[in-house]
């Protein structure tokens, strides 16, 4: 499972141009917020690419990977087992109880993180797979209380945050939010700025903010964001929406 086939040419161009362009958007945001290039780390949605892409991206120098279905992202986890350095894989996707246990083999770090039971079910399959997990918590940024994208309300993100913090095997390391869309992206990434202040006032070092995406990366990166999610961006139109 090492080299490439000839084949592989015009995709991994394709990805060049993308990566090249991405990380173009990302100084020039660094740079209009007065912050230091190199504050915000990107890491690649690959869901519904295959697995021969994030190889073409370990090869660019993108080991930061993020999947959002459990089965899907542990097969291409096998499949790109033993890579130097090593991918780091994020679970970005809503995960159900009964698929802590397996999420908890291949994560590295899991950004949906929306309460407390899945953390206790995270924390025993880490803990049972003699593994450290980083968690981030998913800040509910809908306007509305029924929030259609997961995430817990801003008021209950410091109870969760330190029951979460206390649990072994995990390590709280921020907070993760999607900005709802339609919406206003700037007033999302503010609610989600506030309420990190405030748990890296509780708990120091849980200094991570996830936010923006392909189509609001700057909004994100203006609001403090130290990571971006980005995937149409990169890799191209995925073949079905989810
Ligand atoms: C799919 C997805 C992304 C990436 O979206 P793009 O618009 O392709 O950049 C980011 N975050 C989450 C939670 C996602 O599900």
């Amino acid at each position: 499972m090492t080299g490439h086939s000839p084949s592989d040419a015009p995709r991994a161009a394709e990805i060049a141009a993308g990566l090249t362009e991405v990380r173009e958007r990302i100084d020039r945001a660094c740079a209009q917020a007065g912050r230091p290039a190199g504050s915000v780390r990107l890491v690649v949605v690959t869901k519904t690419f295959p697995s021969t892409d994030i190889r073409l991206l370990h090869d660019l120098g993108c080991v930061e990977i993020a999947e959002n279905k459990d089965q899907e992202a542990r097969q291409k986890s096998a499949d790109l087992e033993g890579l130097t350095p090593p991918m780091r894989w994020h679970m970005i996707g809503q995960v159900q109880r009964n698929k802590a246990r397996a999420v908890a083999t291949w994560a590295d770090v899991v950004e949906s993180v929306d309460r407390l039971a899945l953390a206790q079910a995270l924390s025993a399959g880490a803990v049972a797979a003699g593994r450290s997990i980083d968690v981030l918590m998913q800040v509910s940024l809908d306007p509305e209380p029924a929030d259609s994208r997961g995430g817990v309300r801003p008021a209950d993100i410091p109870a969760l945050a330190s029951s979460v913090a206390r649990l072994p095997g995990l390590i709280l390391r921020g907070v993760m939010g999607i900005a709802p869309y339609p919406g206003d992206p700037d007033r999302a990434f503010r609610t989600l700025e506030t309420v990190a202040a405030r748990l890296v006032a509780e708990v120091p070092g849980a200094d991570v903010i996830s936010a923006g995406m392909s189509g609001d990366l700057e909004h994100a990166i203006r609001h403090g964001a130290t990571q971006v999610r980005v995937g149409g961006a990169v890799l191209g139109k995925r073949a079905n929406v989810r």
